[in-house]
């Protein structure tokens, strides 16, 4: 066995520990108190999993996409908020690690997040543009000691105040069109947050994302030097749907097998009668099959589709159409599993102090339609669909 394969399945254990012994204990905790699940996020960077999708040569893991998306489902199981946090995360660093170009100063950026396990944060979101990630007001602004900087509004910044690093889109500078864009990554020293509002949710309570004014002063070189526009297609927009989309799964599988379990006990106390709640058991699991079927069909299609060659055809409108109704279907499917695994649990699964339980899930599941807001992408399919020759 080579010792890629093993690393691969040893974050995959390491990960499924994390998410049973230390984020499902306190994942209540951490949606009643609206707080960062640090226990979790800290045994994350004892295995060195934030460096897990950065090359080995740059002092990372190296691991596939396909085993950190199994990580933000195994997560997901034991907290939401965790998973949420880690696929985020690792966003941000696949993004940067796909479109280094070999620039020196992402590379020895990528080093130092390996040896120290950073944590990077994403603000895309700006007051003003909605959840339009392909507009941006806040510019990227030279200043006379040759630095750059910029102040962004900025409604929904996960974990912002925990990070260690942002990664920002701007304008390229001050007379740039809002679609001529570029990403930053700021280093927290270089950042100043200033509180714009509380995040007090439905679900998702433990991203702790409130709204922030981000202030930074950094380096030129800071800026990554391909175009956002291919960023965004090559890789941030289907790694996100992709990954968050894995996170959905998992809180809904973890609503079904709840679901599962209380039938299962139900059945135990009359025995050779099945109970009522099977049935709509099973059309929750027909319901689970497709965000199964759907999520790793998309995940396969991007790696087909992820190649030298084939990174062109990320830049389609036959792409963009892909991995947007991945993301629409993905969100309305996870809270419709779990709002199916309430009805088969009834009373017991509408408590919130049950074994059978299932109210956070569903509440943390509902978010998924708001993350970049489904009416926005359906409106970008509906014009893409009039032009596009393939979908
Ligand atoms: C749990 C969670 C964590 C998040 N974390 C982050 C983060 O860390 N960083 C980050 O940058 N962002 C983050 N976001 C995303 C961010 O909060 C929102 O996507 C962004 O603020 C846009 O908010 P909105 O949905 O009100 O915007 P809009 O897109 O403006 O939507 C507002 C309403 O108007 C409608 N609408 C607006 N414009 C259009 C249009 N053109 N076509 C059709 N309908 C339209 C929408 O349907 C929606 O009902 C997060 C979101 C969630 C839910």
């Amino acid at each position: 066995m080579s010792v890629a394969v093993d690393a691969e399945r040893e974050l995959l254990v390491e990960a499924r520990r994390i998410a049973e012994q230390v984020a499902a204990p306190v994942a209540d905790q951490v949606d009643r108190e609206s707080r960062f699940p640090v226990e979790a996020v800290d045994a994350l960077r004892a295995v060195g999993a934030m460096s897990a999708a950065v090359p080995e040569a740059l002092g990372g893991g190296g691991v596939s996409l396909e085993t950190i998306a199994r990580c933000c489902l195994e997560l997901a199981r034991g907290c939401s908020s965790t998973a949420m946090v880690f696929a985020m995360h690792q966003i941000q660093v696949l993004t940067i690690a796909r479109h280094l170009d070999g620039t020196g100063w992402y590379e020895g950026y990528l080093r130092d997040l390996s040896r120290e396990q950073r944590l990077i944060a994403s603000v895309t979101s700006e007051v003003g543009t909605g959840g339009d990630m392909a507009r941006s007001i806040a510019a990227a602004t030279p200043r006379e000691d040759g630095e750059l900087e910029f102040e962004k509004q900025a409604p929904t910044v996960s974990y912002g105040a925990y990070a260690d690093d942002l990664l920002t889109t701007l304008r390229r500078a001050p007379d740039a069109e809002p679609g001529d864009q570029v990403l930053a990554l700021t280093r927290s020293d270089q950042v100043t947050l200033e509180p714009a509002g509380v995040w007090d949710t439905l679900g998702m309570r433990g991203t702790c994302s409130p709204g922030f004014v981000v202030r930074a002063r950094f380096a030129p070189e800071q800026v990554l030097p391909t175009p956002f526009a291919e960023v965004m297609n090559q890789s941030m927009v289907p790694l996100s749907h992709i990954l968050w989309s894995h996170v959905w799964l998992g809180i809904a599988t973890e609503a079904f097998e709840r679901a599962r379990a209380f039938v299962r006990a139900s059945a135990r106390q009359k025995p050779g009668e099945p109970p009522p709640a099977a049935r709509r058991l099973s059309s929750v699991m027909a319901d689970l099959t497709l965000l199964r079927g759907e999520v790793s069909q998309a995940l396969g299609d991007f790696v087909a589709a992820d190649d030298d060659v084939g990174r062109e055809r990320l830049m389609t409108m036959a792409s963009v159409l892909r991995f947007n109704n991945l993301k629409l279907a993905a969100s309305e499917q996870a809270p419709l599993v779990c709002g199916g695994a309430l009805e088969a649990v009834g009373i017991l699964g509408y408590k919130n102090d049950t074994p059978y339980s299932v109210g956070r899930h569903l509440r943390d599941a509902l978010s998924a339609r708001l993350m970049v807001a489904n009416e926005r992408l359906l409106a970008t399919d509906a014009a893409l669909l009039l032009i596009a020759k393939e979908a």
